[in-house]
């Protein structure tokens, strides 16, 4: 059998990376003696203020074992079961959660919206409203926006506001998937509270797990009323964690260093060097702005078989195709120079057979 060459690291998710140095250093801490349970303890506690200070606000802050979990249950409290929630067509809780928006809130639909660059176009909003009111139809109840997007693009804080000011006119809610939540911080520059609260979001899932931390993700509400019961509802869906501290004292590590967006901005940094180096070879397209941690780029199919051949791992699923390179807290330099180095030797060597090229979309 043909060994793979062994690679340290990968483009295929910021998902693949191992915890970071800070949140591992807080797990070890918080792993000292007894502590009280399911979320009563002082790490949970200090997590959350820290996000309260991060976010400049007063929020309510629960912290749960995956983005689905918080897409979903988030989701569930923005509405009832006979409402629908309206999304960018690219949108994960759309394409990537199995159904779980619909499940956890026993039968709301997710609507599609149309946008370039996996944005919503704010009147698409507008016309998915008013297109139907009667009582056939399922009632929109919220629109959830990606920050940053499945593509790597990014909402400004003005975007945000523009689909807001759409979805405040309408009576519905604004949730944020913020699964790359810190990237999209680190690559505007601005203030946390600017693509959140102040622009209208009444409620954001942000993401740890690709930030750097072991697992788990914050719901974050800014609107309380939202919030109410909301602790039932995660203990029921099996996301209250009886040991508590283990996923909140990674959380704490992050702020209290600043590795959240120091990691973020590395990320970032890493796509751009990428994208940089992919603008110079004539057969890489590159299909969206550069603007989180990712790449998205258009090769020729026999590459991306030779590249997959020779161990590196990336998705060619994602969005509307093409090959998705991401980035994460750990991505080094040399990762990004091997990666080049090797696309532009295997174009020149790699055979051009088709029928090879014909599985290239396998990971
Ligand atoms: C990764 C991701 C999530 C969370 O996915 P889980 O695998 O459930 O943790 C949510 N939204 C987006 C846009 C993501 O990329």
């Amino acid at each position: 059998m043909k060994t793979e060459p062994q690679r340290l690291r990968h483009f295929a998710s910021d998902n693949y990376a191992g915890i970071c140095p800070e949140a591992w250093a807080a797990l070890a801490e918080a792993n000292v003696g007894h502590s009280v349970s399911y979320g009563e303890d002082q790490w949970t506690a200090k997590a959350a203020d820290a996000l309260r200070e991060i976010f400049e606000t007063d929020c309510e802050v629960f912290f749960v074992f995956n983005g689905t979990a918080a897409n979903s249950l988030s989701l569930a409290s923005l509405g009832q079961s006979y409402h629908s929630v309206l999304c960018h067509e690219l949108a994960h809780v759309e394409t990537d959660e199995c159904g779980a928006p619909e499940f956890f809130s026993n039968g709301m639909k997710v609507l599609l919206l149309p946008g370039a660059n996996g944005k919503i176009d704010p009147a698409a909003i507008e016309r998915t409203v008013t297109r139907r009111t009667d009582i056939h139809f399922p009632k929109p109840c919220a629109v959830s926006v990606t920050n940053a997007t499945e593509v790597g693009t990014v909402y400004t804080p003005d975007e945000v506001k523009a689909i807001s000011v759409k979805v405040k006119q309408s009576g519905l809610k604004l949730h944020m998937d913020g699964a790359r939540f810190a990237n999209a911080v680190a690559s505007l520059n601005v203030k946390p509270k600017e693509i959140t609260w102040q622009a209208g979001v009444d409620v954001l899932c942000f993401g740890g797990s690709k930030n750097g931390l072991p697992l788990g993700e914050a719901v974050v509400f800014f609107n309380h009323a939202l919030a109410h019961e909301f602790d039932f509802r995660c203990k029921q869906a099996g996301q209250l964690a009886s040991k508590m501290r283990f996923l909140a004292a990674p959380w704490l590590g992050m702020f209290q260093t600043g590795a959240w967006l120091r990691h973020a901005a590395h990320a970032n940094a890493m796509a751009q060097a990428l994208a940089d180096l992919l603008k110079a070879i004539p057969e890489a397209k590159i299909l969206f702005p550069r603007q989180a941690n990712s790449v998205f780029v258009e090769l020729p199919a026999y590459v991306i078989v030779a590249l997959r051949q020779a161990g590196w791992k990336f998705y060619t699923f994602i969005g509307q195709g093409g090959c998705r390179l991401m980035c994460a807290w750990d991505t080094q330099p040399e990762d990004v120079q091997a990666f080049i180095a090797d696309l532009k030797r295997l174009l020149v060597e790699a055979p051009k057979d088709a029928a090879l090229s014909a599985d290239h979309r396998k990971l």
